[in-house]
């Protein structure tokens, strides 16, 4: 069945090749029949396993339709896939509320409104210096004794909670923004789904973070690509819109005047239009440059007027109010 599902997205030219599966690269399993779940007792039934206890992530919705049990550093895992249909009344979206969106390095995302969130990459370095200081530590271990088994163990569980802080911020991230903004206006850039590449299992733990060039770069459109999938289906289940623009010249153009020059660019936080004199914070004006493009200038220009043209971006969403 997942073969099937990949020729089908190979076809359509939106995935690669399939590759063979390696041993640990993704050790899990499904059971698409004849698994029982016990709510209650907090325990499921794996055929030719037997019962199985678990903790509870959350409330089970609909009609469980199967299985999957994956193992990652810190234990096993089960997600139940249900089958459930969405509440049919009709949402109107309020278009009050629109906004584009501008994705960043230094910050991870900017609104058309002037607000933006942090990128998380500061908050992580605690944990990215434990990983270096046992990685080097793990240099000089004996190959194949048990103080290097333990070590990787150690490595693997540091891996799977920098993931783990990371996801977390991604759907807190997610979630604001489809709690305050029914219609949501991206840059269609062109990622694909790497979430697999830089993981690592308990055996070889991140050996392909460290082979990867330009690192830095992928995890980046990994975190992107993740978010754009969350604020999707978040919006969908809230009757929200998402719309797509064309990303070219966005934050080269001037939101005052439509003027196009890489000089409007000199500085990389600061937006100067080199034809009108027009400066403002440079990922503001590509968010708002972005929202434009959905056809919704009327809004901006609105938003605009209402909010005073040179106030300066304040950090409403702040990262650091994001618990993680
Ligand atoms: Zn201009």
């Amino acid at each position: 069945m997942d073969l099937y599902e990949v020729f089908k997205k190979f076809f359509k030219g939106k995935g690669g090749y399939p590759k063979f599966k390696k041993r640990h690269s993704d050790d899990g399993f499904r059971y698409p029949q004849g698994f029982k779940v016990e709510e209650d007792n907090g325990r499921i039934y794996l055929p030719k396993i037997g019962y199985v206890r678990y903790r509870n992530s959350r409330k089970i919705e609909g009609i469980p339709k199967n299985v999957t049990v994956r193992q990652e550093a810190d234990g096993w895992y089960a997600s139940i896939q249900c089958e459930f249909e969405l509440n049919n009344h009709v949402i109107v979206p309020n278009l009050n509320t629109a906004i584009g969106i501008d994705m960043g390095v230094k910050r991870f995302l900017t609104l058309s409104d002037g607000n933006f969130i942090k990128s998380l990459e500061e908050r992580l370095k605690p944990i990215e210096n434990k990983i270096s200081l046992l990685q080097r530590r793990i240099k000089h271990k004996v190959k194949g004794s048990n103080n290097i088994k333990k070590a990787y163990v150690k490595l693997a569980l540091l891996h799977k909670r920098k993931a783990d802080i990371r996801n977390n911020f991604l759907h807190q991230a997610s979630t604001l923004m489809v709690k305050n903004h029914d219609l949501i206006v991206i840059e269609d850039l062109k990622i694909k789904n790497m979430s697999k590449s830089a993981k690592g299992t308990i055996v070889n733990p991140g050996k392909n973070v460290k082979a990867k060039s330009g690192l830095n770069r992928s995890i980046l459109n990994e975190a992107w690509y993740k978010f754009f999938t969350y604020l999707e289906y978040k919006l969908k289940l809230n009757g929200g819109i998402l719309i797509k623009v064309d990303p070219k010249h966005t934050s080269q153009t001037c939101i005052q005047c439509g003027h196009i020059s890489k000089d409007n660019r000199k500085e990389q936080a600061i937006f100067k239009c080199v034809k009108c004199g027009y400066e403002t914070n440079a990922d503001v004006n590509a968010a708002q440059n972005i929202l434009r493009r959905a056809g919704l200038a009327r809004i901006a220009c609105q938003a605009n007027l209402i909010r005073g043209r040179q106030q300066e971006p304040a950090e409403v969403y702040n990262s650091s109010n994001i618990v993680v």
